[in-house]
């Protein structure tokens, strides 16, 4: 039986004597993995159009273990993504979250659309990235991500003692996985300064305007938040992000 669909490669992984095992995330699917023969021979066909930063279009054979990939076409492409140094970490990072949060054969078209949009913002960034940076669009990426899955730090109010929050002393404690009152973070809650402000934008970031807060910060950094993402995914993962460095 064969069939087709339409995903992102994650990762790739030699299998066998000239195999490669690809996992890749699919608009129906969610995340899964193919096997593909014969792609690690130097006249393989099919190895050049397995490719990163592109969405495929996959023709499938049912296998036993693994689909097997019968055929590729290449639908939208990243492949700007390639050409810069800082945009390729950031779009392997994109990857690595999506592998690293999703379970297997999980469908979940919200992430699907993420991930697209992610990787297009990238790939539009201008050459001379140091002029084009914009220095919150991976927290808010990585934050935006959390939200759908249901990971997002709680800020309605104490997220140990659930009392109010006084707004001029916040901090937000990865450990306890929101924002503590004066009071919980002096009785031994860790957590990062952030201010009124910070929380004010996370909101938005939680809410269905959060392309908005792109645009909003192109010129604004918060280093509580960029302090404040890699510790949340660390405390996640229980393990750092291999792509956290190069970002
Ligand atoms: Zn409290």
């Amino acid at each position: 039986m064969t069939y087709s669909t339409s995903g992102l490669i994650l990762r790739a992984r030699p299998y066998g004597e000239s195999d490669r095992l690809f996992t890749v995330f699919t608009r129906e699917q969610g995340k899964t993995t193919f096997l593909a023969r014969g792609v690690r021979k130097a006249k393989s066909k099919l190895s050049r159009k397995l490719a990163f930063f592109a969405e495929l279009d996959f023709f499938l054979a049912k296998g036993r273990r693994w689909d097997i990939v019968a055929g590729v076409e290449t639908g939208s492409n990243y492949s700007g993504i390639l050409e810069g140094f800082g945009r390729m970490s950031a779009g392997f990072y994109f990857l690595e979250l999506v592998d690293r949060f999703l379970g297997e054969h999980v469908a979940d078209p919200r992430v699907y659309e993420w991930i697209l949009f992610g990787l297009g913002e990238i790939g539009s960034w201008e050459k001379n990235e140091k002029k084009n940076h914009h220095p919150m669009f991976i927290p808010i990426m990585t934050l935006r991500l959390l939200a759908y899955l249901g990971y997002y730090p709680h800020l309605e109010d104490c997220a140990r003692c659930h009392g109010r929050l006084d707004l001029s002393a916040l901090f937000m404690s990865y450990l306890d996985g929101g924002v503590l009152c004066r009071d919980c973070q002096q009785r031994g809650g860790e957590g990062i300064k952030i201010s009124g402000d910070d929380i004010l934008f996370l909101e938005s970031i939680k809410s269905e305007l959060w392309q908005d807060s792109i645009e909003e910060s192109k010129n604004k950094r918060r280093p509580s938040l960029l302090e404040l993402v890699p510790s949340f995914l660390r405390f996640r993962l229980e393990q750092e992000m291999k792509t956290q460095k190069f970002i």
